[in-house]
C-alpha cells in the first residue's frame, strides 16, 4: 500500500482521483492529514503552481505527496483564464461568477476553442516528478448540466456533444485532463 497526501482542499478532485485509483493507493486529503491551509498559487505557470503546492505540503509533513494544478486556456483570450482560472472573477473563487466573466469576454469572439491543462507534481522519496494531461474542446455560450464543478457547464470536449456538467464521472473521465495526468501518475507508480 502506497500512502500519498493529495495536496488539495477540493473534494471534487479527490473524488475524481479516487474513482480511478486501485486499492494499492491510499490517498489522504489535507483535511485527513490534519493540515488546514489555503495553499498559495503565486506563479504564472500551471507547472510552477503545482510544484509549489506539493513542496509546501512536503516541507510541512515530510511525507510522500502530490498536488495538481489545472487551468482552462482559451485561445481567443490568449490563454486566459489559465493560471487565474480559480480566481478569474475575484478572490472568492466563485464558479458562477467565473463562468459569467468568461462568457462575457467571449461574447464577440468567433473562435471558442479551449483546453484544460492539468499538471501533477509528485514528491516521492524526496524527488519531484511532473505529469501532464490536456483535454481539448470548446466553450459554448449557454450553461448546460449541473454535475461537476468549475467551468464544466460551458466546456464541451472534442469528441462529445455534451458539456462536462452533463456527464457522469465515468463519462467525464473518458476525456478528462485530470484523468490523463492521473493515468500517467499511476503508470509511473506501477513501475515502482
Ligand atoms: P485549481 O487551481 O487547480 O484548483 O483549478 C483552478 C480552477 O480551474 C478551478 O477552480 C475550476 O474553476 C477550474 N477547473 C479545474 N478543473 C476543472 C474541471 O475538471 N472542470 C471544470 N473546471 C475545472
Amino acid at each position: 500500500m502506497i500512502t500519498l497526501i493529495f495536496a488539495t482542499n477540493n473534494q471534487h478532485k479527490v473524488k475524481e482521483i479516487r474513482s480511478v485509483l486501485n486499492d494499492r493507493f491510499n490517498i489522504i486529503t489535507l483535511q485527513e492529514a490534519g493540515i488546514d491551509i489555503d495553499i498559495p498559487e503565486p506563479h504564472d505557470t500551471i507547472e510552477a503552481n503545482a510544484s509549489e503546492k506539493s513542496k509546501v505540503i512536503f516541507n510541512l509533513t515530510h511525507q510522500n505527496c502530490f498536488s495538481e494544478d489545472t487551468g482552462l486556456e482559451v485561445k481567443s483570450l490568449n490563454g486566459e483564464p489559465g493560471v487565474k482560472s480559480a480566481r478569474y472573477a475575484g478572490d472568492e473563487k466563485d464558479f458562477q461568477k467565473n463562468i459569467d466573466k468568461l462568457l462575457l469576454n467571449l461574447k464577440e469572439k468567433e473562435n471558442r476553442t479551449a483546453r484544460f491543462k492539468t499538471v501533477i507534481s509528485l514528491i516521492l522519496n524526496n524527488q519531484e516528478y511532473l505529469f501532464e494531461g490536456i483535454c481539448k474542446g470548446k466553450i459554448i455560450d449557454i450553461q448546460k448540466g449541473n454535475k461537476g464543478f468549475g467551468y464544466d457547464p460551458v466546456f464541451v470536449p472534442d469528441g462529445s456533444d455534451k458539456t462536462f456538467a452533463e456527464m457522469s464521472m465515468e463519462e467525464k473521465n473518458i476525456f478528462s485532463h485530470r484523468r490523463k495526468a492521473t493515468d500517467q501518475l499511476i503508470s509511473f507508480l506501477n513501475t515502482l
